[in-house]
């Protein structure tokens, strides 16, 4: 029997072979070239063979797989964009070739003549999930968190490897978009309920139950080869079809705007595969693919949603001689409501948090807050009472600083103002050992400020959270001029144990951010006092691909707040810093209208009582003379939103504050949701190319202002014809030592 890398094969005296896939040197099974090699001399195999019957694929880790390795569709990229240099064409049905690989696969796999079952342990996604689709039985594992998915959509792809073509006609076809255009979870019971799955069954009976299939004499022959196969919930020409797919189309266009063309291609896949013959389906899906690898959105997105942010989360920026820290206990100062969400991930991660209040009251409210989201997660059952006891017995509150004694970091939350902190650091240091990190999660101070106040300046560092913070997957961690690599290693290595992603920011006023989040509000607020209508404001930041208007957001983060900043940036940096009609704006919500946003349910919207839902204030079209919403060009407000966002990010990257694309990329999707298909707010320029973004950006400026004007570095970029991750490449070290 030949031996494998990547799997291992037991045929018992059943004449069932259980393929085991078990990846060596992964803690996870994913798709590569070479699982796909192997897979096909496995398929060869059992075929020839005359001693097996048929076969059960399944994993031997944790989880079934997490589909396709995108790396390696980025090296298929590569090696497609040199050989267009030489023969385009020819690249182009390499590239269509290389596409068709794993479908060829799984299409051998279904039509070898023996029957396969694919036995559903554990998540499985993507490629992997396909695979499953290809064999002739599926069981899936009863397993809690047990998750199908085919997520590619997510990634600016598509599931190009024949899965547009099964689900269709495995499940209904509203279901399948659903699904795929989505690119959402499903648990084991609810795929048995559409029908993609055949069985589920106790986890350790499993493979068990996909024999038994075989045994009952499973046929190897897909539905859809069977002649008068019929498509479950009626063809496309039919009046189930009818119904459906003007819907789905308008649907699409509502949740997408257009900005996600491989979403759109889940349609056209599905709707003209499903009118012509299986193979010829696949052919379809497989020129698509084709071209969707080709987009900007994928490329840009398989780089920072996938790659990149693997790579920040495994600690791409930690100083590798540094010892990782393994955290004994972890004190957070300030139990109000960030210092609540932070000791509730803290001990969500398993790690003990001691809670600093001013009074143990205090403390022990902020500890209440861990029950309240405990008590909403065993809601929806991701949470077992034993968790709860778990969780909360690792959280100490106490009104005592001495309770700090032990602890490896320190993160304060105590107010913003600088005498207050001042006191918490003071406090603290009394109490902690010589080698403890204390980290602030200030928003405005800067922490090289803050930091003079230490007796240990190179164990100052920021930890700058977001709210909620249970849910906002980014922490920016800022270095101080002090800031020694210690304290930064002890902060990334934290960020990772409560399994967020950082980004390392160099100091700043409003590091790299929330500047970025106050030039978007700053251009609602320019739009409000030129009379652009409110809801167009609201309507273009959506269309343009983010995930909240600005009005809204700022309404979350207080408009009360705004205010504040406005003031103190007149103070420091003097009248110029400010725009005198921001200012008026904003006084004039909350001195005249005592408007402050969601806290107060007074805003740029209005909050009635539940059920109904917020809607914008009706008297701010009032504010100003009102624009004819009819020659508003809605474009010029999209490109309003993204441009001034990217650059300010151009701005930090030349001054220095963020040194990596990647984290000003990742950053911008995880912190603000920067129109996720550009791949961020520097491959939103690099998308475009330097040149034709300054062009863009000239083409404001003149229109709209000096907050257009491009830094020199994008100028400079723009003759040079440079991307940010050539000019900034984060694999220099690396592609050095190569
Ligand atoms: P908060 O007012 O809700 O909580 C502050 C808590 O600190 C209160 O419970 C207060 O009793 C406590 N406190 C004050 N002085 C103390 C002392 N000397 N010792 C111990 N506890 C003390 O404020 P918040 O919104 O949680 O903000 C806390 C910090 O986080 C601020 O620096 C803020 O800028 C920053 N931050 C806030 C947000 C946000 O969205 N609210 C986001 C990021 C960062």
């Amino acid at each position: 029997m030949t031996n494998y890398k990547n799997f291992k094969i037991e045929t018992g005296a059943d004449g069932i072979a259980v393929v085991t896939w078990n990846m060596p040197d992964k803690s996870m099974n994913v798709l590569t070239v070479e699982v796909m090699t192997e897979l096909d001399q496995i398929i060869d195999q059992v075929v020839a063979d005359a001693a097996i019957k048929g076969a059960v694929i399944t994993s031997g880790k944790d989880t079934f797989s997490g589909g396709a390795d995108l790396t390696m569709m980025q090296e298929m990229l590569a090696r497609f964009k040199k050989e267009q240099k030489q023969d385009a064409d020819k690249a182009v049905q390499n590239l269509f070739d290389n596409v068709g690989r794993m479908t060829g696969l799984y299409r051998k796999l279904e039509t070898c003549g023996k029957p396969w079952v694919s036995a559903i342990n554990g998540t499985c996604m993507g490629g992997a999930l396909e695979l499953s689709l290809a064999c002739h039985g599926r069981v899936v594992s009863d397993a809690e968190g047990v998750k199908l998915a085919l997520p590619e959509v997510k990634v600016g792809l598509f599931p190009g490897a024949g899965g547009t073509q099964r689900v269709p006609r495995l499940v209904n076809q509203q279901d399948a978009l659903q699904m795929m255009t989505t690119g959402s979870s499903l648990t084991a019971a609810r795929a048995k309920g559409m029908g993609l799955v055949h069985e589920v069954a106790p986890a350790k009976k499993l493979v068990e139950a996909a024999k038994k299939m075989i045994r009952n004499g499973l046929k190897p022959v897909q539905p859809w080869d069977e002649k008068g196969f019929k498509l479950p919930g009626g063809a496309i020409y039919s009046a189930a079809g009818a119904n459906l797919w003007p819907a789905a189309t308008a649907i699409l266009r509502r949740e997408t705007s257009g900005n996600y063309p491989a979403a759109l291609t889940i349609l056209k896949c599905v709707y003209e595969g499903l009118l012509v013959p299986f193979d010829t389906g696949l052919k379809i899906e497989q020129r698509y693919f084709t071209h969707i690898l080709q987009t900007t959105e994928a490329q840009s997105m398989i780089r920072s949603l996938f790659v990149s942010l693997q790579e920040l989360n495994k600690g791409a920026r930690r100083p590798a001689d540094i010892k990782p820290t393994k955290f004994k206990k972890i004190g957070v100062i300030g139990a109000g409501f960030m210092g609540a969400g932070i000791a509730y991930v803290t001990a969500k991660a398993g790690i003990p948090v001691v809670l600093i209040d001013r009074s143990l009251e205090a403390a022990e409210k902020g500890k209440a807050h861990s029950a309240d989201l405990i008590a909403k997660e065993m809601q929806k059952g991701r949470m077992t009472a034993e968790d709860k006891d778990k969780l909360l017995a690792l959280i100490t509150p106490s009104a005592d600083y001495a309770a700090l004694d032990g602890a490896d970091l320190v993160i304060e939350a105590v107010f913003e103002d600088r005498g207050v902190k001042q006191a918490a650091t003071e406090q603290a240091e009394a109490v902690l050992g010589q080698n403890a990190i204390f980290a602030s999660n200030t928003s405005t101070l800067p922490i090289t400020g803050l930091a003079k106040v230490s007796q240990r300046p190179k164990n100052f560092i920021g930890l700058h959270f977001f709210s909620p913070v249970d849910k906002m997957m980014l922490v920016e961690v800022i270095m101080g001029k002090k800031t020694g690599e210690k304290a930064l290693a002890t902060a990334l290595d934290y960020v990772r144990a409560i399994k967020k992603t950082p980004i390392v920011v160099n100091d700043t006023r409003g590091f790299y951010v929330n500047r970025c989040v106050l030039r978007y509000m700053s251009e609602a607020y320019n739009m409000l006092v030129e009379g652009v209508p409110p809801a167009m404001i609201e309507n273009a930041a959506k269309m343009a691909g983010m995930p909240v208007g600005p009005l809204a957001l700022n309404d979350e983060t207080a408009i009360d707040l705004s205010q504040k900043i406005l003031k103190a940036t007149l103070a420091d940096l003097g009248d110029k810093a400010v725009d005198p009609r921001h200012v008026e704006l904003v006084n004039t919500l909350v001195d005249k209208y005592d408007r402050l946003g969601r806290k107060n349910g007074k805003g740029f919207y209005d909050y009635p009582a539940r059920p109904a839902k917020k809607h914008l204030w009706p008297e701010l079209s009032t504010l100003y003379p009102q624009q004819d919403a009819d020659k508003v060009d809605v474009e010029v407000l999209k490109e309003r939103f993204l441009v001034t966002i990217a650059l300010e990010a151009a701005r930090v990257m030349e001054e220095g504050i963020v040194t990596d694309p990647r984290e000003a990329d990742v950053g911008s999707i995880l912190a603000f949701g920067f129109a996720p298909y550009t791949g961020g707010t520097l491959s939103y320029i690099d998308g475009m190319g330097a040149k034709a973004f300054v062009k863009l950006a000239k083409k404001l400026q003149k229109d709209y202002g000096a907050q257009f004007k491009a830094p020199k570095l994008l100028t400079d970029m723009a003759e040079s014809g440079e991307t940010f991750y050539q000019r900034f490449n984060p694999y220099k070290a690396a592609d050095k030592a190569a």
